[in-house]
């Protein structure tokens, strides 16, 4: 027996929305942030706690009247999601509460990338954590590649990384399942994890704008509140985005493009050390190593560019960096600093970056986030 997502009027969904984004509000607040009557919030409330999705937790007393008001927090325990991030070898999964906090983490190795093995693996996932977490009701599924919406519903259209092409991917979950799931970009996904449980939460932004650097580079985008995904599902592809002109040859016949500098293996590569590994040459650029900290120079100089460009196109409230190519900015960060200040002028309003510490686990947790966020219809 699975737990089902109720239909939600708008007024409570809207006010659990609010109170999933601050963690904890008062009735006067949601309220006022809502433009809703009194009549209409505790009617709003009455469906949020009769379907186990909110609790009270006491009473605060806070804004123009000094009145004390209830204090809502998202319920824990009724309600969980499962969230699962793929790569080309390995499944991340996470167990979520609705405020988006891990409540178990699994992975393992993923013998084929075969769409069908990869839904029966999810579904064995799925059974396995179902024991201790009967609560699930929802799976969301992070991947690498462009997933669009053909015709009401979501496809992936197209993963270089797992070889799939138009494959209606979170269908063949729920149908294993019995389970509501998505699909979701795997930038896009964490994109929206960090907007609303991360680095974007603390402003309430409704623009926020996410750069991952590793073996490839990616952009997520949130504007007017919203995941943007383009009109393919391929809004971030910035590899290729031309940073210096004149550079080594990205592979493709671009000179100083993003992927020229960038991409881990390319600053292998830049360094000389084309026998070393990634982290070999990050320890040999921490130890003075004059090749090395010229490759990491480079790559952080297009980094500042390719960051520069974003806040150029998308004027985020927050700009996040993260993915396990964040050695860059800390070898190389006097490099980003400057060619980011550079690449702004004219312009000189100070820009922060907010480094999140890459974790495949937060990935996961993206892919439950996900889940929360379409049953709350964004
Ligand atoms: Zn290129």
């Amino acid at each position: 027996m699975t737990n089902a997502w109720p239909v939600l009027p708008d007024g409570s969904r809207l006010a659990l929305r609010e109170i999933l984004i601050h963690g904890e509000l008062s009735r006067a607040e949601i309220a006022r942030s809502l433009g809703l009557s009194r009549a209409s919030l505790t009617r709003a409330m009455r469906i949020l706690v009769g379907h186990g999705l909110v609790v009270e937790v006491g009473t605060d007393v806070r804004g123009a009247t000094g009145r004390p008001s209830e204090l809502l927090h998202p319920s824990s325990g009724q309600w969980e999601f499962l969230g699962i991030k793929l790569t080309k070898d390995r499944l991340y999964a996470a167990v979520t509460d609705l405020g988006g906090r891990v409540l178990a983490l699994h992975e393992e190795s993923m013998p084929t990338t075969r769409a069908e093995d990869v839904a029966e693996q999810i579904r064995a996932v799925e059974e396995r954590l179902r024991t201790a977490h009967p609560a699930m009701c929802a799976i969301g599924v992070s991947l690498p590649g462009d997933v669009r919406t053909v015709g009401g519903e979501a496809v992936v259209a197209h993963s270089l990384f797992l070889g799939w092409t138009d494959v209606p991917f979170a269908r063949m979950v729920t149908e294993r399942t019995g389970l509501a799931a998505f699909t979701a970009n795997d930038v896009h996904a964490l994109t929206a994890k960090e907007h609303w449980f991360g680095a974007g939460a603390a402003t309430g932004g409704r623009s926020m704008a996410l750069v991952t650097v590793g073996e490839g580079l990616g952009l997520g985008l949130i504007a007017n509140g919203q995941v943007s995904t383009g009109e393919h599902g391929r809004l971030g592809r910035i590899g290729h985005l031309p940073v210096l002109g004149g550079g080594p040859d990205c592979g493709l016949g671009h000179l100083g493009c993003a992927s020229s500098y960038l991409p881990s293996p390319v600053i292998v590569r830049n360094s000389g050390h084309t026998d070393a590994t990634y982290d070999e040459v990050v320890e040999r650029a921490r130890s003075g190593d004059e090749r090395a900290l010229a490759a990491f120079a480079d790559a952080g100089r297009a980094l500042g560019v390719v960051l520069a460009t974003v806040v150029h196109i998308a004027d985020p409230s927050t700009l996040v960096l993260t993915g396990d190519g964040l050695p860059v900015y800390d070898i190389a960060r006097s490099a980003v600093d400057e060619a980011l200040r550079g690449a702004l002028e004219p312009y000189t309003e100070p820009v922060t970056v907010e480094v999140q510490p890459f974790e495949f686990s937060e990935w996961a947790r993206a892919g439950a986030v996900l889940a929360i966020r379409r049953l709350l219809a964004e």
